[in-house]
């Protein structure tokens, strides 16, 4: 099955561009709001990461969402969208003096710290401002996810979080500081993860760190379980809407929280995931020695997931209805990994055809850069044409 695309219009715009389906957007956003309502103390939260568009982030805020944002810029992205301050949370292995400072001036609800350096650099730049900022601890809780090594975050080896036996210590230094306030633990384990045993492993991690600060009497307002929900690659249309119900529930069944504590989630994928398409044009088919190549007019520097992750996404020639034939479709760029997936099984496809890949929605416009001195990629909503 394809998707529907509006291709009289695609065909006045210049190729390669970003197309988000708002109607999937706001019915998967409509999802998320349906799922969570059912428990009274969770908070979604978007990672603002995986598509900061101005457009996208605005409907995001119409719903009600916060966002989990990894740098200044995903600060200023995120308020220029209308996100509240109170609903901005700010994570990231290297926090830069000036990204603390922003957000110390403009009091976002929470750093996540990752490091006893770092929280001795936000006391400090709190002080001189006179203020006392809201810190999480994000903790390696050394559970593997089953997903892709690049994009696997919570193992021992990985460089992010703070390692488990120093949780204790460096929650009690933080309680010694006078322009820190500790609030809330902070988990994130990796990335496109459909098995719910791997969020069913973080929540028992979560009750065992847990326990540890109960019994010394420390108050924990929230914890924060980060992202990670993945969606479905292969079967874009006939599947579209992530397991939310699932996923809610598995945290609701598994993970003890206190009482009056909250429970946050950080989710990017799972949210802008299927809305997204690369719309891109044929420039060329080419006959190799033993398979053809259908080469595009976009490449890695357009969506890098293949080439970065070995990631797949699906292929369709929206402007062909004839039989079935196998390509390899690349990419234009002077790199031998800017290949967007071999042997796939298109409409047969020839110069000027449209081709979309789906569920780009993503780390796809995000990720696009200007290698080659190329332009980066325009994006349209579907209400916008
Ligand atoms: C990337 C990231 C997320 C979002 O991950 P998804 O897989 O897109 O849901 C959430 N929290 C943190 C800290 C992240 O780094």
């Amino acid at each position: 099955m394809k998707g529907t695309f509006p291709v009289d219009k695609f065909n006045e715009l210049q190729t390669p561009f970003y197309y988000y389906d708002t109607k999937v957007l706001r019915e998967t956003l409509a999802c998320v709001n349906k799922e969570v309502a059912k428990y009274p103390n969770f908070c979604v939260h978007y990672a603002v990461k995986a598509n900061a568009n101005h457009d996208i982030l605005t409907i995001i805020r119409e719903n009600g969402l916060g966002a989990d944002c990894v740098s200044g810029g995903e600060i200023r992205a995120a308020i220029a969208a209308g996100v509240p301050s109170d609903k901005i949370v700010f994570a990231g292995v290297g926090k830069a003096d000036w990204e603390i400072n922003l957000g110390l001036d403009n009091n976002i609800f929470c750093f996540n710290v990752e490091s006893i350096p770092e929280l001795e650099v936000i006391n400090e730049l709190a002080a001189a401002k006179g203020k006392v900022a809201n810190v999480a601890f994000r903790i390696n809780p050394n559970v593997s996810a089953h997903t892709h090594a690049n994009i696997t975050t919570g193992l021992a080896e990985n460089k992010f979080g703070i390692s488990m036996a120093d949780m204790e210590r460096i929650v009690e230094l933080a309680i010694s500081m006078d322009h820190v306030k500790f609030v809330g633990l902070h988990f994130h384990i990796g990335s496109q993860i459909l098995d719910m045993t791997d969020f069913e492993a973080l929540s028992h991690r979560v009750n065992e760190l847990q326990e540890k600060l109960h019994v010394r009497g420390v108050h924990v307002e929230h914890i924060n379980v980060g992202g990670g929900l993945g969606i479905d690659y292969k079967y874009p249309n006939e599947n579209y809407m992530p397991s939310f119900a699932a996923y809610f529930a598995t945290y609701a069944k598994h993970l003890k929280l206190y009482p009056h504590q909250t429970l946050h989630f950080e989710l990017g994928r799972a949210i802008t995931g299927q809305c997204g398409s690369l719309i891109s044009k044929v420039l060329y088919v080419k006959q190799g020695a033993n398979k053809q190549f259908a080469i595009l007019d976009a490449g890695m520097t357009d969506l890098i997931r293949p080439a970065l992750y070995q990631a797949s996404h699906q292929i369709e020639n929206i402007t062909s209805e004839e039989p079935l034939e196998e390509y390899d479709v690349v990419g234009p760029i002077c790199e031998s990994s800017d290949v967007f997936a071999k042997g796939v099984r298109l409409n047969a496809t020839k110069r000027g055809d449209l081709i979309a890949l789906r569920s780009a929605g993503a780390y796809g416009e995000i990720m696009a850069s200007q290698y080659n001195c190329r332009e980066l990629p325009k994006a349209y909503l579907s209400d916008q044409l």
